[in-house]
C-alpha cells in the first residue's frame, strides 16, 4: 500500500523523547532510523509523550486516516526496548487499517502503547496522562482496551478524553457479533466451495471454548453442523459439549480430527509448519487473531487446496462491534453489518481466483482498493 501523503513525526505538545536536546553529542549507538520506519510500515504519524510523575510512557502510531479517524486499543507490555515498542505500535497500526478497510467502516488504523508493567496497581493517573495524549491528537486517534488494559483503565482514559471506546455499560462484550462474523463467514467459505452455504451436517473442528468459540458453537449447532471441540480449560469444553453435543478431544488431537471446516478461535500463530501437514479439513475459517505463523503458511494452505478466510476479514465483528458504540448503532445495526462478512469474503476469492493469489494477499488487495477509491473521491474541496 502506499503511503498517504501526510505529514509524519509527533504532532503532540509534549517532547519526543527521540530527537537530541540542543547541544548534545549524538551517542555512538547504531542510527536509529525512525523515519525509515515510518516509510517501512507506511506511516502517516507517530507521537511519543512521556509523563515520569504519572509513570507514563507511550507511543501513538497513526497508519493512516484516508477513511476516518484511526481506531485501535491500547497494548499495556512490558517491552524489551523501545524500538521493539515502536515497531509493534507501527505493526498493529497497519493491521488496524485494513481491517477497517474490509469491515466496509468509516475508521482509519491505529494503535497505542504504554511502555511497563501491566500488573501495576498505580494506573488511574497512569491512564489519565494516557488519555491526555490521546486528547493531544484531537480526534485523529481513538482508543480502546487491548492486551493488558481493562474497561476499567478506559474509564480513567474517558476522564482526560472523549476519543475512548469499549466503556463501561455501552457496547459490551463483542465476542456474540464477532462469533456471528465468523459464522456468516463460514457460510461463504462452503458456499465458495461446494456451491451451497449449508453448514447443516457438516463438521466443525473448534478449537477453543472461550467467548467467540462458543458463541459460534451455539450458531453452529442451530444450524445442524457437528462440532468436535477442544480447549485448555476443562469447564469451557464441558460447556461446549453439555449444551450443544460436541465431542471433545485433546488440545493436540484437534488438528488431526477429520472435518469439513477448521475453526480457530483460540490462539494466534497455530497455522504453521508444523499443523497445516496435519489438517484434514476443506476449509479454516476462524475467529482467532493473527492465525498464520508466517505470510507462506497462507501460500501453504493454498498448495494442499485448503480454503483459507482471511483471520482480519472474518473476526472483524469485534471492530464493527466498536464502530457501533461509537456512532450508537443499536445492536441489530451491528449484527447485520457483521453479516455482510459472507459477501467480503467471497468478494476475497473472487479476487484470489482473478489474480492467481491466495486469499490472505486478496483480503490485502481489496482494503487497498477501497482506501485508494475512497481516497480519490475525497480529493477535491467540497
Ligand atoms: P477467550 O479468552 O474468551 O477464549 C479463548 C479460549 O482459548 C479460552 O477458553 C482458552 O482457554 C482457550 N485456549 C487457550 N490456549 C488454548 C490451546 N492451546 N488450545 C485450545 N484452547 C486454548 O478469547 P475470545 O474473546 O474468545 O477470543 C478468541 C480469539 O479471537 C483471540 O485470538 C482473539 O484475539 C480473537 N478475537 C476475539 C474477538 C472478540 O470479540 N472477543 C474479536 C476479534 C478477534
Amino acid at each position: 500500500m502506499k503511503a498517504p501523503a501526510k505529514s509524519s513525526g509527533s504532532s503532540s505538545p509534549a517532547a519526543s523523547t527521540l530527537e537530541l536536546s540542543p547541544g548534545r553529542e549524538p551517542e555512538a549507538t547504531p542510527p536509529f532510523e525512525l523515519f525509515a520506519l515510518l516509510a517501512e510500515h507506511d506511516h502517516e504519524q507517530v507521537s511519543v509523550y512521556y509523563d515520569p510523575s504519572a509513570g507514563y510512557r507511550g507511543i501513538i502510531a497513526i497508519h493512516s486516516t484516508v477513511l476516518g479517524p484511526a481506531l485501535g486499543g491500547t497494548r499495556f507490555w512490558n517491552y524489551q526496548s523501545d524500538t521493539e515498542a515502536l515497531i509493534d505500535a507501527l505493526r498493529l497500526a497497519r493491521g488496524m487499517t485494513y481491517k477497517a478497510a474490509v469491515a466496509g467502516l468509516n475508521l482509519g488504523g491505529g494503535k497505542s502503547v504504554i511502555l511497563g508493567d501491566n500488573r501495576t496497581t498505580r494506573r488511574e493517573a497512569l491512564f489519565r496522562a494516557h488519555g491526555r495524549h490521546v486528547e493531544s491528537l484531537k480526534g485523529r486517534y481513538i482508543t480502546a482496551e487491548d492486551v493488558g488494559t481493562t474497561t476499567g483503565d478506559m474509564e480513567y482514559i474517558k476522564a482526560e478524553t472523549n476519543h475512548v471506546t469499549g466503556l463501561i455499560g455501552k457496547s459490551g462484550d463483542p465476542s456474540p457479533v464477532t462469533a456471528y462474523g465468523v459464522y456468516r463467514g463460514m457460510k461463504a467459505c462452503a458456499r465458495y466451495r461446494a456451491g451451497s452455504d449449508s453448514l447443516a451436517g457438516k463438521r466443525v473442528a473448534l478449537q477453543g471454548c472461550g467467548s467467540v468459540g462458543y458463541h459460534l458453537a451455539r450458531l453452529l449447532h442451530a444450524e445442524g453442523a457437528q462440532i468436535t471441540c477442544t480447549d485448555i480449560d476443562p469447564q469451557r469444553v464441558k460447556r461446549v459439549v453439555e449444551e450443544v453435543g460436541a465431542q471433545a478431544v485433546g488440545t493436540d488431537e484437534i488438528y488431526d480430527v477429520r472435518a469439513d471446516i477448521f475453526a480457530p478461535c483460540a490462539l494466534g500463530a497455530v497455522l504453521n509448519d508444523a499443523t497445516i501437514p496435519r489438517l484434514h479439513v476443506e476449509i479454516v475459517a476462524g475467529g482467532a487473531n493473527n492465525q498464520l505463523a508466517e505470510d507462506r503458511h497462507g501460500d501453504l494452505l493454498e498448495e494442499r487446496h485448503i480454503t483459507y478466510a482471511p483471520d482480519y476479514v472474518i473476526n472483524g465483528g469485534g471492530l464493527i462491534n466498536v464502530n457501533a458504540e461509537l456512532h450508537g448503532w443499536a445492536p441489530e445495526r451491528a449484527r447485520s453489518k457483521a453479516g455482510e462478512i459472507y459477501d467480503t469474503l467471497l468478494r476475497v476469492f473472487e479476487i484470489a481466483r482473478e489474480e492467481g493469489i491466495p486469499s490472505y494477499r486478496a483480503a490485502d488487495r481489496l482494503a487497498e482498493q477501497r482506501i485508494a477509491a475512497i481516497a480519490k473521491v475525497r480529493c477535491n474541496f467540497v
